[in-house]
Protein backbone atom coordinates (compact mmCIF):
# COMPACT_ATOMS: atom_id res chain seq x y z
CA UNK A 1 0.00 0.00 0.00
CA UNK A 2 1.44 3.42 -1.00
CA UNK A 3 1.34 5.82 2.12
CA UNK A 4 2.24 8.75 0.54
CA UNK A 5 2.66 10.43 -2.95
CA UNK A 6 5.64 12.45 -3.80
CA UNK A 7 3.78 15.51 -6.02
CA UNK A 8 0.64 15.37 -3.30
CA UNK A 9 1.08 18.87 -1.52
CA UNK A 10 -1.06 17.22 1.39
CA UNK A 11 1.78 14.07 1.43
CA UNK A 12 4.65 16.93 1.98
CA UNK A 13 2.69 18.63 4.60
CA UNK A 14 2.76 15.65 6.80
CA UNK A 15 6.88 15.20 6.24
CA UNK A 16 8.79 16.46 9.12
CA UNK A 17 9.64 19.82 7.65
CA UNK A 18 5.78 20.14 6.31
CA UNK A 19 4.85 22.10 9.48
CA UNK A 20 2.21 24.65 8.37
CA UNK A 21 1.84 28.24 9.46
CA UNK A 22 0.59 28.62 13.00
CA UNK A 23 1.83 24.47 13.80
CA UNK A 24 -0.82 21.63 14.16
CA UNK A 25 -3.44 22.04 16.38
CA UNK A 26 -3.47 18.11 16.45
CA UNK A 27 -1.48 15.07 15.11
CA UNK A 28 -1.62 11.53 15.67
CA UNK A 29 -0.48 8.39 13.22
CA UNK A 30 -4.19 8.60 11.50
CA UNK A 31 -4.77 12.54 11.05
CA UNK A 32 -3.43 16.16 10.96
CA UNK A 33 -5.28 19.57 11.69
CA UNK A 34 -4.12 22.60 11.48
CA UNK A 35 -6.06 26.01 11.24
CA UNK A 36 -6.89 27.29 7.61
CA UNK A 37 -5.01 29.80 5.50
CA UNK A 38 -6.01 33.37 6.79
CA UNK A 39 -6.71 34.37 3.10
CA UNK A 40 -9.49 32.24 3.30
CA UNK A 41 -10.85 31.35 6.52
CA UNK A 42 -12.39 32.79 9.57
CA UNK A 43 -10.33 32.52 13.25
CA UNK A 44 -10.68 29.12 14.31
CA UNK A 45 -11.59 27.52 11.02
CA UNK A 46 -9.59 24.04 11.46
CA UNK A 47 -8.48 21.99 8.17
CA UNK A 48 -8.25 17.87 8.72
CA UNK A 49 -5.80 15.85 6.65
CA UNK A 50 -5.13 11.92 6.33
CA UNK A 51 -1.80 11.36 7.00
CA UNK A 52 -1.97 8.36 4.88
CA UNK A 53 -2.90 9.43 0.68
CA UNK A 54 -6.20 8.04 -0.33
CA UNK A 55 -8.95 10.39 -1.66
CA UNK A 56 -12.41 9.12 -0.04
CA UNK A 57 -14.21 8.04 2.84
CA UNK A 58 -14.88 4.60 1.06
CA UNK A 59 -11.22 4.05 0.50
CA UNK A 60 -10.57 4.56 4.79
CA UNK A 61 -9.33 1.61 6.13
CA UNK A 62 -11.95 0.56 9.29
CA UNK A 63 -9.70 2.28 11.77
CA UNK A 64 -9.48 5.43 9.77
CA UNK A 65 -12.96 5.48 9.34
CA UNK A 66 -14.05 5.12 12.98
CA UNK A 67 -11.49 7.75 14.31
CA UNK A 68 -12.83 10.33 11.81
CA UNK A 69 -15.98 10.03 13.54
CA UNK A 70 -14.25 10.45 16.97
CA UNK A 71 -12.05 13.12 15.71
CA UNK A 72 -14.80 15.60 14.76
CA UNK A 73 -16.85 14.59 18.25
CA UNK A 74 -13.39 15.85 19.63
CA UNK A 75 -12.85 19.10 17.41
CA UNK A 76 -16.49 20.07 17.42
CA UNK A 77 -16.08 20.21 21.39
CA UNK A 78 -13.20 22.29 21.07
CA UNK A 79 -14.00 24.52 19.03
CA UNK A 80 -16.86 25.35 20.56
CA UNK A 81 -15.60 25.81 23.76
CA UNK A 82 -12.80 27.52 22.48
CA UNK A 83 -14.09 29.95 19.47
CA UNK A 84 -17.28 31.83 19.26
CA UNK A 85 -18.69 28.64 17.44
CA UNK A 86 -22.67 28.36 17.89
CA UNK A 87 -21.80 25.64 15.17
CA UNK A 88 -19.55 23.87 13.41
CA UNK A 89 -19.66 23.62 9.48
CA UNK A 90 -18.08 20.37 7.88
CA UNK A 91 -16.97 20.68 4.47
CA UNK A 92 -14.98 17.96 1.93
CA UNK A 93 -15.00 18.01 -1.35
CA UNK A 94 -11.52 16.77 -2.12
CA UNK A 95 -11.92 18.22 -5.90
CA UNK A 96 -8.70 19.84 -5.86
CA UNK A 97 -6.48 17.95 -3.83
CA UNK A 98 -7.22 14.31 -4.15
CA UNK A 99 -6.05 13.50 -0.77
CA UNK A 100 -8.77 13.29 1.71
CA UNK A 101 -8.84 16.18 3.97
CA UNK A 102 -11.91 17.82 5.44
CA UNK A 103 -13.00 21.44 6.80
CA UNK A 104 -14.38 22.70 9.75
CA UNK A 105 -15.89 25.94 9.73
CA UNK A 106 -16.89 27.47 12.96
CA UNK A 107 -20.01 29.53 12.62
CA UNK A 108 -20.92 32.50 15.29
CA UNK A 109 -24.13 32.96 16.48
CA UNK A 110 -24.17 36.90 15.39
CA UNK A 111 -23.32 35.88 11.78
CA UNK A 112 -26.25 36.89 9.31
CA UNK A 113 -26.03 33.70 7.48
CA UNK A 114 -26.87 30.29 7.98
CA UNK A 115 -26.22 27.21 5.96
CA UNK A 116 -24.16 27.31 2.24
CA UNK A 117 -24.97 31.02 2.41
CA UNK A 118 -22.44 31.22 5.26
CA UNK A 119 -19.62 29.12 3.89
CA UNK A 120 -20.38 30.61 0.01
CA UNK A 121 -19.34 34.32 2.04
CA UNK A 122 -15.99 35.21 1.73
CA UNK A 123 -14.01 34.39 4.78
CA UNK A 124 -10.52 35.97 6.54
CA UNK A 125 -8.66 36.76 9.13
CA UNK A 126 -5.52 38.42 10.64
CA UNK A 127 -2.60 35.71 11.36
CA UNK A 128 -2.87 37.11 14.95
CA UNK A 129 -6.67 36.26 15.44
CA UNK A 130 -5.59 33.14 13.73
CA UNK A 131 -3.07 31.53 16.28
CA UNK A 132 -4.94 32.74 19.27
CA UNK A 133 -8.37 30.77 17.42
CA UNK A 134 -6.00 27.83 17.20
CA UNK A 135 -3.92 28.26 20.36
CA UNK A 136 -7.42 28.62 22.29
CA UNK A 137 -8.99 25.44 20.26
CA UNK A 138 -5.22 23.20 21.46
CA UNK A 139 -5.79 24.31 25.24
CA UNK A 140 -9.88 22.77 24.68
CA UNK A 141 -8.10 19.33 23.37
CA UNK A 142 -5.40 19.20 25.74
CA UNK A 143 -7.95 19.81 28.62
ZN1 LIG B 1 -1.26 12.75 -0.67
Amino acid sequence: MTNTTPACPYCRLGAADGEPPGGWVYRDTLWLVHHGPVETSRPGTMKIVSTRHYTDFAEMTPEEAASFGALLHTLDTAMRAGTDAERVHLVSTRDRVQHFHAWLYPRPAFHPLRGTDFLNAPQHSQAADADLAAEAVRQHLSG
